[in-house]
Order: C-alpha cells, then structure tokens, then sequence
C-alpha cells in the first residue's frame, strides 16, 4: 500500500496540530510556512473545552500548563487614569492562558523528527488533477500530493487560490487594533489596565517578564483594508484613533513608534460555504476563523485539527466523506464560536467593555 502524501500550508497552530495526527495515522506529512522560522507572534492565547482533550491526546497538557501566564484581573480606569472598578482574570484568560510562541513552539518539537517543515516558502498554485493535487512553490519545485490543507490564517493563499476572493470569505467585525511591547513604567506584575473610551480601547498588561508591558491599542473603524498596508499607514490610522485621547495615549503612541513588535490586525471573521473542494481542505483561522473577540481561536485551530484528522481515519480512503464528516461534526460549534465573537465585537464600544481575548505581547 502506498503511503498518503499531504501537504500542510502554515505552522502556527491548526498546522503542526493537523502534522501530528496524521503522522501518527500514517500519512507522510510536509508542512510550508511562508515565514523563515517559527513566528513569534507576541500575544497569548487561551484554551477552553475539549481543547484540553487534545491537548492530552497529544501529550503535552502539563508541558502547556507549564507555560500559565497567571495572569490576575484587570484594573478600569477612566480618562485621568482613576480606578473605576474591575474584571476577573478569567474575563481574559479563559480556563488556561499562554503565550502562543510556547504554543506554537511545542507542537513543532513534538512534530519536527516526523514532519518534514519547509519555512520561508509559500504555495504558489494548486491543480488539482483525478489522483491528487500538483503543487507550485514560491521557491521550491513543484510536487505532487494526494490532498492538501490550509492553515495558514485568516489571510490564507490556499483559500485564495482554491476557494475565491479574500473579500467573498472575510467579514470585519468594525474593530482594528495594534499591539506591541514597552517598558513596563506602570509596575504592573500579572495584572492588566483597561482603559475604555466610547471608540477606543487602551488595555495594558504584564505577564511573563516582568520589565515588559504589553499594549493592546483597539478602536473602532468600518475598514478592513489596513491589515496588509505597510507599517506606517496602520500606525497613522491608530494615531487619528487615539488623537486627544487622555491617560497613557500620548505615551503609548510614542513608544508605539518605536516597538520592534508593531503588529496590526483587523478583527475579522472568515465565512465560507464550504470548507473543502475536491482534495484540498481549510482548518483553523483560514476556514472558519471566530475573529480575536471570541477568545476561541487556539482551541478551534486544535478541535478542528483533530476533528478533520479523525475524520480521515474514519472514512478510509474516501477524502470526500472524511471532509462532509468533518464538516457536518465541527459547524455547530463553530457557529457558535462566531457568534460570541460578533457578540463580543458589538458591545465593544457600545457600552460595556465587551473586550473578550485580545491579548498582545
Ligand atoms: C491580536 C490577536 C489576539 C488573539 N488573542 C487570542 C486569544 O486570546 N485567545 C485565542 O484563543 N485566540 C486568540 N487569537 C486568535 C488565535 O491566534 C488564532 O485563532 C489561532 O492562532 C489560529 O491558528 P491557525 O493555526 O489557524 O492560524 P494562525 O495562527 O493565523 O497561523 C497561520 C500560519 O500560516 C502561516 N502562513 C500565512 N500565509 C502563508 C502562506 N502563504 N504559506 C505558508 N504559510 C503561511 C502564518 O505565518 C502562520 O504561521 C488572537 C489573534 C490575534 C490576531
């Protein structure tokens, strides 16, 4: 019997999840990801519900664990920075958080000798042929595989090139933000600050190293359209947003300038009416991403990973039915998911914080 030949596009989370089972079911398994290594992206992620399970499944619950950002509640401050009351760790940390490089880093370890990775490469094109899907690399030759996966976020080229237009599948929640990392002048030790205005947010944390503050910027806006400009329109964007505002405005917009961990996302999620055609399928944020707001993203990325992976073993052979399987046993939960997260994003700036997940640092 030949062996199955799958390729993965993207290593965050739903990737090297996906690599691990399907290693273990016997798959030969290769996982792209565009960046040249590892990303450290600077915010933490939190796990709810049967993420756990997979976790364990996979034998790396206590080693996550180990990584418990710990982080206590959350001070509300006004415009001149006085105490107005507070949230609970758990109205950010769900019931485990951590930041998402350890995440990201320990399911490649855990893959690494099994999987071949291939960084700083993207998927170019796909054609999809009766017997299996001829692959174009940016930089690497062209291969034949018998399917192929998307995991490579909201932005994902696999979609793009299998499923349409970003613009048919992305739905933007009215909210953008940017985060990075600063001296932690406020002394805060495993606390955070949030400052809430009537369009804009200001949430302040420390977790981790305690010499680092981590500043999540958020405002309201109908446009998408900044996330793939370059640095410098997203940081003018995020000063017209804070233009006047009071407290730690000012300073964060200067040290905001100066951050070697500048990132800026819109809130968006991803809608589709399928999540697979013919010998390619989507997972995690690329097919049916909850947006930031839900604070559900990680465990989705790693449910769905393992739901998808056990749906295959199931189907023996037959992708088609593993996907329909894998599909018709994962939407309700992901309706679910989209729904707190368009809940969440709606009472952002409409009254209460509303603020669900959106840790950076
Ligand atoms: C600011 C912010 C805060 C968040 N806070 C939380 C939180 O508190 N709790 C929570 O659960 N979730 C949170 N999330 C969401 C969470 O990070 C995602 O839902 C989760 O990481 C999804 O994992 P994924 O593997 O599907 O996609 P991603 O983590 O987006 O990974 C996609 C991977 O694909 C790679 N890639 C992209 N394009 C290509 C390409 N062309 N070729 C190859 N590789 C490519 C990327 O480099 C990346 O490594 C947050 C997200 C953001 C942006």
């Amino acid at each position: 019997m030949t062996t199955t030949k799958v390729l993965i596009s993207g290593a965050s989370v739903a990737g090297p999840a996906l690599a691990y089972f399907l290693h273990r079911d016997g798959y030969e398994v290769t996982v792209v990801e565009r960046a040249p290594d590892l990303r450290d992206s600077g915010y933490a992620v939190d796990f709810r519900g049967a993420a756990f399970e997979v976790l364990e499944e996979m034998g790396i619950l206590s080693e996550v664990r180990g990584h418990d950002t710990r982080m206590g509640g959350t001070t509300l401050v006004d415009e001149e920075g006085a105490d107005i009351g507070r949230l609970p760790a758990e109205a950010f940390a769900g019931e485990l958080e951590v930041p998402k490089r350890e995440v990201t880093r320990i399911l490649h370890r855990i893959t690494a000798d099994d999987v071949a990775y291939v960084f700083d490469d993207s998927i170019s094109a796909l054609t999809q042929h009766e017997s299996g899907v001829t692959v174009e690399f940016e930089r690497g030759a062209t291969r034949e595989f018998d399917l192929v996966f998307g995991a490579d976020g909201v932005y994902s080229k696999v979609r793009r090139l299998a499923f349409g237009p970003h613009a048919e599948a992305l739905r933007h929640l009215g909210l953008s933000g940017a985060g990075f990392s600063t001296a932690n002048h406020l002394g805060l030790r495993r606390s955070g600050m949030l400052q809430h205005g009537k369009d804009t947010a200001i949430y302040l944390f420390s977790a981790g190293d305690p010499e680092r503050l981590t500043v999540s910027l958020s405002f309201s806006t109908a446009s998408p359209a900044l996330d793939r400009r370059p640095r410098h329109e997203q940081e003018q964007a995020v000063r017209a947003a804070f233009a006047g505002r009071g407290w730690q405005a000012p300073r964060l917009l200067e040290a905001m300038s100066e951050a070697g961990d500048f990132y800026f996302a819109s809130t968006c999620q991803v809608h589709l009416d399928r999540w697979s055609s013919g010998r390619i399928a989507l997972l995690g944020d690329a097919g049916y991403c909850a947006a930031p707001t839900s604070g559900m993203g990680t465990s989705q990325a790693l449910i769905g990973a393992w739901t998808l992976a056990r749906a295959l073993a199931s189907a023996g052979g037959d992708h088609a039915a593993a996907f329909a399987a894998y599909e018709a046993e994962l939407r309700p939960y992901v309706a679910e998911n989209q729904a707190l997260g368009r809940e969440t994003a709606a009472t952002m700036f409409g009254g209460g914080t509303g603020l669900a997940d959106e840790h950076t640092s």
